[in-house]
């Protein structure tokens, strides 16, 4: 295999990492099909400055204001101060405002009031951002609060119950309206709905008192934000003339119809046309999508991706669904708790091209939408996992010292490093394609026997289903896994992650609450108790610190058998009391000693806790006649560099 000499990691700074994904097989996109991903890639970063403006009114203004020092100062650029500017300006970017992406809260800058009254007071005037009128003074007056008081404005979504949500909450959504009344005036639009089929009203709109009157201005071409919605049509009307077929041809007339009108009876109907296109190859999204950053959850932020089907992941998850019942038949699960005819899911993974507004730089690794509950009930939804990010995530992860601290050896390192990648994707594919559908309930059993273990139990089925096929020659025969020793690095990632590594996410004094992290727990600590008479799974002290060592895999394969039969039991007889016993005994206790020295040691690695990406730069080539010809993509964008560009071509509000 060749070395993979791609940087993943760009930078590092405050609690952020910056990484670059890859785009594979966009070179194998027709002509036509690269033009479309370049058309909908500029239809998308044309949004850009909606969601700084919907983060909060005055964060646009912040971020010129910054950008004017950051590219004009001609003083000493070596200062602490100058750095923590940057360092500032840098989580602007991220932010898309002055608000942590994450938690919401404000975050402060390092840099006294008084540097930046200095430092702007030697860039000239028209580099600035003043508004028409405002004096440079007027303008520090406005912004300088905002920024260095923690006081005010201090969180974008203010979730504390007994508030005024709306009031309280620095997202730019509403304007001199309490939560009372735009409850009501929401309330009072619902009842001409259709009651089964209600619009998503105030998803598009910010919603204002003017004159004592409730208004909404509405994100439309002639409404708010109009000169970027009218840049973005501009460029879905180029798509449109490049689509694949007529149903994806109908989803961007629909798109670009309801960005005119604002119409959200067309965002419906643009919704389920979208839904109904899963031929194409190219896909995308653009638009008020998300909802988490209004408190009463109905503005939506807006976000774009532009992607295409990864065929190469969707043949494999394709192929273990197509072998669904023979993994059913072969497991170990009892044979009156298996299911005589099983249908696997087959998972569709998509590669990114771009990531923009509410996605960029901090981006989901899936999407599933639409929203809408009644559509989703009515049409279903689009489900689908990013394949390139998921995998620049751990490319990035490779290098950063976590598993040369963590692991036992340079054995179990270089295993890792070796398969991981591979078998991480595959025991992500078993546990969705196969383990959530395996099984059946006996009958009279109800389904919520388990109650608040429920979940965890699930999940451990899932997981236990997939590590109980790893090493199973099924998969090398089915061409999944290199050979017979790739399952290793799975099964010692998983119970070195299952009895120390996921401990980094929990704070100290805590226990496991997660359902995910519980089943993790659960599995790896009962193996390993289960096998200590045998050692097959041993935690060993070396210089004083804490290892996973794993003797004997064949072993471990079987006591994960055993225990995928007992929970396929459990859940399969509504066995209430085995599930908590289960549960509480093995995947809530943290052990505090091993924590505390998991975290410090973790602390020691410097890892920054969130991540985003950069975007690859498209280019058109183009002949005499200004066609294009091809679309070229390259990855040697900086960080600053991307959002400076970005700032400056894309500046549409
Ligand atoms: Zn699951």
């Amino acid at each position: 295999m060749e070395k993979d000499t791609f940087e993943y990691s760009v930078e590092q700074f405050a609690d952020l990492q910056i990484l670059r994904y890859r785009v594979p097989g966009f070179e194998n996109l027709s002509l036509k099909q690269k033009k479309l991903v370049y058309y909908l890639s500029e239809a998308a970063l044309e949004g850009r400055d909606i969601l700084f403006d919907q983060n909060g009114c005055d964060n646009l203004q912040i971020r010129r204001m910054l950008e004017a020092v950051y590219i004009h100062f001609k003083g000493d650029r070596e200062t602490a101060s100058f750095k923590a500017l940057e360092v500032y300006l840098k989580r602007v970017w991220f932010s898309s405002g002055i608000y942590h992406h994450y938690s919401c809260d404000k975050f402060l800058p390092g840099f006294s009031k008084d540097y930046l009254t200095d430092v702007l007071a030697t860039i000239d005037e028209a580099f600035l951002p003043m508004k028409d009128g405002e004096t440079l003074q007027e303008m520090c007056d406005k912004l300088f609060p905002l920024i260095f008081n923690p006081e005010i404005k201090s969180k974008r979504v203010n979730q504390a119950d007994g508030e005024d949500l709306v009031v309280t909450s620095a997202a730019n959504y509403y304007e001199g309206v309490t939560q009372e009344e735009a409850e009501a005036f929401y309330a009072a639009r619902k009842e001409a709905d259709d009651p089964l089929r209600p619009m998503m009203h105030g998803m598009n709109s910010r919603l204002v008192k003017k004159d004592g009157i409730l208004q909404e201005e509405v994100w439309k071409v002639g409404g708010m934000y109009s000169a970027a919605i009218e840049k973005i049509i501009g460029w879905l009307e180029k798509a449109k003339d490049v689509a694949e077929n007529e149903a994806q041809r109908k989803v961007i007339a629909l798109l670009v119809e309801f960005y005119r009108s604002g119409d959200l009876k067309l965002f419906d109907d643009y919704s389920i046309a979208w839904l109904k296109d899963v031929e194409s190859q190219v896909d995308f999204v653009n638009g008020f999508i998300e909802s988490y950053g209004d408190p009463l959850g109905l503005k939506a932020s807006w976000e774009s991706i532009v992607n295409f089907k990864d065929l190469e992941a969707t043949h494999r998850t394709e192929t273990i669904s197509a072998n669904a019942q023979w993994f059913e038949d072969h497991s170990p699960v009892e044979s009156r708790f298996k299911k005589e005819k099983v249908k696997g899911v087959s998972a569709k993974v998509i590669t990114a091209a771009v990531l923009a507004g509410d996605l960029y730089p901090a981006s989901a690794i899936g999407i599933n939408l639409p929203n809408s509950n009644w559509i989703r009930s009515e049409h279903g939804s689009k489900s689908v996992t990013i394949g390139n990010l998921t995998d620049a995530y751990s490319k990035a992860a490779r290098g950063n010292g976590f598993r040369q601290e963590f692991a036992y050896s340079d054995k179990e390192v270089e295993l890792m490093d070796r398969y991981a990648d591979i078998t991480d994707d595959l025991h992500t594919d078993l546990h969705e394609c196969l383990g959530h559908g395996s099984g059946k309930l006996l009958p009279g059993v109800d389904p919520d026997a388990l109650k608040a273990y429920g979940s965890t139990v699930e999940e451990a089925r899932a997981d236990l289903f997939g590590l109980y096929y790893l090493p199973d020659a099924k998969l090398v025969e089915l061409g999944l896994t290199p050979d017979a020793e790739a399952y290793k690095a799975e099964y010692y990632g998983y119970m070195m992650n299952g009895l120390m590594t996921q401990l980094v996410r929990i704070e100290p004094g805590c226990n496991i609450e997660e359902a995910h992290m519980r089943n993790r727990q659960l599995i790896a600590r009962w193996a390993l108790e289960r096998g200590s008479a045998d050692k097959v799974v041993e935690i060993v002290k070396v210089d004083g610190k804490s290892y996973v060592r794993v003797n004997d895999y064949v072993k471990l394969r079987v006591l994960f058998g055993e225990l995928l039969a007992e929970i396929q039991r459990i859940k399969s007889e509504g066995d209430y009391e085995a599930a908590r016993l289960l549960v509480e005994q093995y995947g809530v206790q943290v052990d505090a000693q091993l924590h505390t020295e998991v975290l410090e040691r973790y602390r020691k690695l410097n890892l920054a806790p969130y991540k985003g990406f950069v975007n690859p730069v498209y280019t058109a080539v183009t002949d005499k006649e200004g066609h294009i010809t091809d679309v070229t993509v390259s990855y040697d964008e900086g960080y600053a560099e991307q959002m400076l560009r970005y700032s400056r071509d894309y500046a549409n509000l």
